[in-house]
């Protein structure tokens, strides 16, 4: 079946517009600043973007810009080169102190004081005064912008200039994935024969991949179109496939990535069937649960149209619908193909019309940010909290029976909690 004759059969997808509920850009630190330990990520933002993630980062937060808003002129211009100062005062006390920081991150955020400052322009002077010492990158992290995952986005295309340019043929994996899980993805692939296997992002900020007309870019994330953009212009060829999630999802992209290297599909067959049966079996009696269950998916991580083809082909859920919060066609294509007929798409955020739904079509589970959480619990609806999914290790196929478990539990804990 091809994406287009398969789409054709979706109806038009509703859109929303309206309230959001969900996390900012700045979310994305939490697993960047881990999967990269000698990168920082120094956020100008306010007290507000301090609580979100200093306890779960520990990052640095450049907090309450110190000037008057509102009222432009001669104020507020004294104020904007009074944070400038401050920020490359804590900029040249952050690298003195920790001196393993390669590469440096300003990531911007909501506030009207932050907005007027160019953190671009910012980035270009700190590289000056600390030229050899540290790379100073930025982008955006902010709400108003991103959603929680679009921050990644907007890291990694902040490396993008940064990287090499090379013509030889290797795979391109973007997208931050758990380490033992990318350790286990890129040894498939040496089965494979595709010796040459590089990452974004790479463990170290400053080994960063090279990219070019003989790179092909495979996709871990689904919420990385700006990045993919970005490589492609660069001279990345774009192998489509369905996102490794579960069994099938996984095996398809890693048997995308073999066609695009003209690997024979015997040699993929021998090396991932075996994996494919255990993989079954890991599934099985978490099918057990899921299937026949009605499952409505709120938009927030973007990647609930891959989960959501996961949870009706190989778990036996059935989709009541399936909200992103954006939808981009071109990444999306090869999932849209597998998703059943007459699947219900809702693209955009209007927490109230879509709780609505959800209260009037009574799903039996709802993937949701966390805020909506505990309303959906109170009218008695199982769910599952959408962010958990980016800090687990889900994808691949040896992953497909954890993945499954984590939609299996909460629906066991509400049965449970009915019998009591
Ligand atoms: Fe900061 Fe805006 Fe995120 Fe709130 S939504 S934490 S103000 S960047």
């Amino acid at each position: 079946m091809t994406a287009a004759t398969a789409q054709a059969q979706l109806p038009p997808p509703i859109k929303e517009s309206g309230q959001r509920e969900v996390f900012c850009g700045l979310t994305s630190i939490v697993w960047l600043h881990r999967r990269m330990p000698d990168a920082f990520f120094l956020v100008v933002g306010s007290r507000t973007c301090a609580h979100l993630i200093q306890s779960a980062a520990g990052v640095m937060i450049f907090a309450e810009p110190r000037f008057g808003t509102a009222i432009l002129g001669e104020r507020d211009l004294a104020g904007l080169a009074d944070a400038n100062e401050e920020l490359d005062r804590l900029v040249a006390q952050l690298l003195a102190r920790r001196p393993e920081i390669r590469t440096l991150f300003l990531v911007g955020s909501c506030p009207s004081e932050v907005i007027k400052l160019d953190l671009a322009k910012a980035a270009e002077r700190l590289n000056v005064q600390h030229r050899g010492r540290v790379t100073v990158l930025n982008y955006s992290g902010s709400g108003i912008e991103t959603t929680f995952t679009q921050g990644e986005d907007g890291a990694l295309q902040a490396l993008i200039p940064l990287m090499p340019r090379s013509e030889s043929k290797q795979l391109l994996i973007a997208g931050t994935l758990a380490d033992a899980v990318e350790d286990r993805l890129i040894g498939l692939f040496h089965k494979l024969d595709i010796e040459r296997v590089a990452t974004l992002p790479p463990r170290r900020s400053t080994e960063l991949p090279a990219v070019g007309p003989g790179t092909q870019l495979l996709l871990a994330q689904p919420f990385l179109s700006g990045t993919a953009r970005a490589l492609i212009d660069r001279g990345a060829a774009l192998i489509a496939a369905p996102y490794p999630f579960g069994v099938e999802g996984s095996r398809a992209w890693l048997a995308a990535a073999a066609a695009a290297f003209d690997i024979a599909p015997a040699q993929v067959a021998a090396v991932l069937d075996p994996l494919v049966e255990r993989g079954q079996r890991a599934l099985a009696p978490q099918r057990e649960t899921l299937a026949g269950k009605r499952l409505f998916v709120l938009p927030d991580s973007q990647l609930e149209i891959p989960l959501a083809r996961f949870l009706s082909r190989e778990c036996g859920m059935q989709l009541v619908e399936v909200g992103t919060p954006y939808l981009d066609r071109q990444l999306m294509a090869s999932e849209l193909a597998l998703l059943p007929e007459g699947t219900q798409l809702s693209e955009g955020q209007h927490v109230e019309n879509q709780l609505q739904r959800v209260e009037q079509l009574r799903p039996d589970l709802v993937v949701c940010g966390l805020g909506l959480a505990n309303p959906l619990e109170a009218m008695g609806i199982a769910t599952k909290w959408s962010i958990e999914l980016v800090f687990s290790p889900i994808h691949g196929i040896d992953q497909a029976g954890d993945l499954a478990e984590l939609f299996a539990r909460p629906l066991r804990r509400r049965t449970a909690l009915s019998f009591a």
